[in-house]
């Protein structure tokens, strides 16, 4: 698999619709056509192809835009970010396999790391040699994070941690685990937490992987057994833990995968398409309740278009998202799980879809369904979004029987 390598990244002065050509032009040129969801040569890449691909995006200017030149980055703005998003969101193409590194991982180290951490981790990162996953679940403490058990003492220069996480995607494939612990007392809640940048290679560790709905076996168990760890795997102070992961679930929450609703745009040209494409799916786009059902999730698309623009806008003012971040996991896991499911019921109306697209699209949405179903709880349930939306935004009284 080979990519454009000769590529000449637009000068950020000339303008964002320069950057915004060259970003359509590349991908334009480059997308395989087996990685679009909407070709009959459509199949998984592999993880090698994943990452070859995404390593070439990041050669292109297309990843990393907003991380400093000393890190790797192109050192632009969310702006230059958001004119990328985009474009990618506009493809058909598949989800990144580094998201945690580059999004989360990324990120928090920026922000709490050592300089030496910095220049180890961040380059590596959007060169794609490294995958990432985020230990911060565990049977006990999803939603209640401050609940966690997982414990780290300190025993002279190094750390032994104990504990179990659980729900940690990628798990299986990732070099380096994002990890919350504790140093105290459950009883302590969020004092006393730190966080780590463990090897996922460290004698210990064991992934027992958990299968999903979809067959897929995308997250894991991790149990963590006498592990022992250097301070130099600490990301941040002792009991800067909390501070440090919330950082990570606004940042999830507000400005991972800002090409949300452009990609959600396209699946949804990609179901129109296939539908016209076969005479008897075709059918059902001709009903009224269909039609105003796909209308709907349209405008919903587009408020959460005008969602995201608000974020960016605020993050460029320097001013907190806040709760910004919430509304907007609200709001793209509800709609597209709502698409999702309407997706699902338009393609099951017809048994044997004629037309090979529509086949096609029978596949992919089966698949969407699945996942879809898992979007409003990961990165945050729906309920505690819309309970911060109500104490924060609302500024609501707090129930006090909670
Ligand atoms: C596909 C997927 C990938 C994931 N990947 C990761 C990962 O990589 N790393 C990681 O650390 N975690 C990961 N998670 C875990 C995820 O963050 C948790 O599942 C989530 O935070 C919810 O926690 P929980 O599962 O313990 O459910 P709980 O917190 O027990 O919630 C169960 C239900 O209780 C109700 N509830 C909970 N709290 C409240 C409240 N305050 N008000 C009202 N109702 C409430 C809601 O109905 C909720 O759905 C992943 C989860 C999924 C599904």
């Amino acid at each position: 698999m080979s990519f454009d390598t000769t590529v000449v990244i637009p000068d950020p002065a000339s303008g964002r619709d320069a950057y915004r050509r060259h970003a359509r032009q590349w991908l334009a040129a480059n997308l395989p056509d087996y990685m679009r969801s909407d070709s009959l040569n459509y199949r998984t890449p592999t993880l090698q192809e994943s990452s070859a691909w995404e390593a070439a995006m990041y050669r292109a200017g297309l990843a990393g835009m907003t991380w400093p030149k000393e890190y790797g980055g192109y050192g632009l703005s969310l702006r230059e970010h958001l004119v990328v998003n985009k474009e990618i969101g506009s493809l058909p193409m598949p989800e990144s396999v580094s998201s945690i590194g580059k999004e989360l991982a990324g990120p928090i180290i920026m922000a709490v790391g050592t300089e030496e951490q910095k220049r180890t981790f961040l380059p590596a990162i959007l060169a794609i040699e490294n995958y990432w996953c985020q230990g911060f679940s565990e049977p006990g403490a999803g939603s209640d994070l401050a609940g966690l058990r997982t414990k780290a003492t300190q025993e002279g220069d190094v750390w032994r941690i104990n504990g179990q996480k659980i729900w940690t995607s990628g798990a299986a494939k990732a070099h380096y685990c994002l990890l919350l612990t504790r140093t105290g007392t459950v009883a302590d809640k969020h004092r006393g937490l730190l966080m780590f940048a463990v090897p996922m290679d460290t004698p210990g560790i064991r992934v027992v992987p958990i299968k999903s709905i979809d067959g897929k076996e995308s997250f894991a168990e991790v149990f963590f057994d006498n592990v022992i760890v250097p301070d130099s795997a600490r990301l941040g102070a002792p009991d800067e833990g909390w501070d440090a992961a919330i950082r990570v679930l606004s940042i999830e929450r507000a400005t991972n995968r800002m090409y949300r609703p452009w990609r959600f745009e396209c699946e949804l040209r990609q179901l129109v398409r296939a539908c016209l494409s076969d005479a008897e799916l075709a059918k059902v786009l001709d009903d009224g309740y269909y039609q105003r059902r796909i209308g709907q999730i349209a405008a919903e698309i587009d408020g959460l278009k005008g969602l995201i623009e608000a974020v960016v806008d605020h993050l460029m003012r320097d001013r907190p998202v806040g709760a910004l971040g919430s509304l907007n996991k609200l709001y793209w896991s509800e709609c597209h799980q709502a698409f999702a499911g309407l997706a699902m019921d338009i393609v099951s109306r017809v048994h044997d879809c004629s037309s090979p697209l529509a086949r096609r699209a029978r596949k992919h949405f089966t698949t969407a369904y699945l996942f879809a179903r898992a979007e409003t709880i990961y990165a945050g349930v729906t309920e505690v979004q819309l309970d911060i939306i109500a104490q924060r935004i609302l500024k609501l009284p707090m129930d006090v029987q909670k």
